[in-house]
Order: C-alpha cells, then sequence, then structure tokens
C-alpha cells in the first residue's frame, strides 16, 4: 500500500469520449492542448505529480484507460485491481455513457469485494446544457446505489476536474487515516 502521501494510483474508467484524455491533460497541466492530437499522455497513460490538497501534499499517478473498452478484458481487468481509486467518468449528454459507468462499477465491485476502494462518479461535460441527457438527481441516485461521491464537471471549462482530484485524495487519506 501507499504511504500517508502516495503515491496513490487513480485510475480513469469510462466510455470512449466522455473526457478521460481531457483530464489527463489538466492533470498534466496542459489543458491548452486539449483539443490536440498531440497528447503528451498517449504514450504511456501515466502521469505522476505532487499536488496539494488541503495543505499537505500528496503524490498522484493518474492512469487513463483510454483502451479499456477496446484492450480486452486484460487490460480492464488489469486496471481493476491495479488502482487505489477511480474517477468513474460518464458525459451528461450521452446516456449510454452513464449505463456503461455503471457496469464498470459493478465490474469494479467484483474485482474489489472487501476492500474499500475510494470512487467518485463524475458526470462530465455539463457546460453542455442542451444537450444534457442525464439529470444531475439521476447522477446523484446512482451514486448513492452505487456507494460512491458524485460530482458534475467540465473539462473544457475547467470547472470543478481539480475538485474531483482533490476529493479522491481526500477519500484515500480518509481511508489511511479513518478519524
Ligand atoms: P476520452 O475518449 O474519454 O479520452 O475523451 P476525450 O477527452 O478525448 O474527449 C472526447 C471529446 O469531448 C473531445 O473532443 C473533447 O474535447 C470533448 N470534451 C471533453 N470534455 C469536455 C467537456 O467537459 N465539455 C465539452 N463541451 N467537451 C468536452
Amino acid at each position: 500500500d501507499a504511504g500517508p502521501g502516495g503515491p496513490y494510483r487513480v485510475v480513469l474508467l469510462g466510455a470512449g469520449g466522455v473526457g478521460k484524455t481531457a483530464f489527463s491533460s489538466i492533470f498534466a497541466g496542459a489543458a491548452d492542448s486539449m483539443d490536440s492530437d498531440e497528447c503528451e499522455l498517449c504514450g504511456d497513460e501515466v502521469c505522476e505529480k505532487e499536488i496539494e490538497v488541503d495543505g499537505e501534499p500528496a503524490v498522484v499517478t493518474l492512469l487513463d484507460t483510454w483502451d479499456a473498452e477496446t484492450g480486452g478484458e486484460w487490460s480492464q481487468e488489469h486496471y481493476m485491481q491495479t488502482g487505489d481509486a477511480y474517477l468513474l467518468l460518464y458525459s451528461i449528454t450521452d446516456r449510454t455513457s452513464f449505463l456503461r459507468a455503471s457496469e464498470l462499477r459493478i465490474t469494479l465491485r467484483r474485482f474489489r469485494p472487501a476492500r474499500h476502494t475510494p470512487i467518485i462518479l463524475v458526470g462530465n461535460k455539463c457546460d453542455l446544457v442542451r444537450r444534457r441527457e442525464v439529470s444531475t438527481s439521476e447522477g446523484r441516485a446512482c451514486a448513492a446505489v452505487f456507494d460512491c461521491k458524485f460530482i458534475e464537471t467540465s473539462a473544457a471549462m475547467q470547472h470543478n476536474v481539480w475538485e474531483a482530484f482533490y476529493g479522491i485524495v481526500r477519500q484515500l487519506r480518509l481511508r489511511r487515516d479513518p478519524k
């Protein structure tokens, strides 16, 4: 297990097109290249960085599972077994991606039956209000059923993305250091 300040392995899970690459870019500090094809993370899918959360440093290793869907069962199982925490993304403009998030949550539970693994359900693209297919209350209800936290974000507007990363670090700390 990781020590008190990490490194924490945080895995981005979700259907294709929901914004995982955009999240990785913001985390890596390359938000301007969001629409660029030249994503520096696509080579190794990993970025490790020290961030400050509530005045304390934490080292986070971010894993982007961009190929989890097409990469077959092995790569998906690999990520389900190796993460310390999960950001489970869907797009609020795409109901299929919301259903996919539920499937991934169930699969995750199969791989992590005993341990309490921090998970945040993330409804991304909340800037696209007119294309919304999944309501905020549906997202929140789903998170309650799945016993995980919930946040709506917009990677395009850089809204709440860091809050999602901070939230997962807080949960990882709580797990290690129950108050
Ligand atoms: P991935 O397949 O999960 O890695 O998804 P990407 O990060 O590649 O995003 C897919 C598309 O959605 C890209 O064109 C992004 O620019 C766009 N996108 C990602 N996040 C947002 C968002 O919050 N709002 C809007 N409007 N577009 C987004």
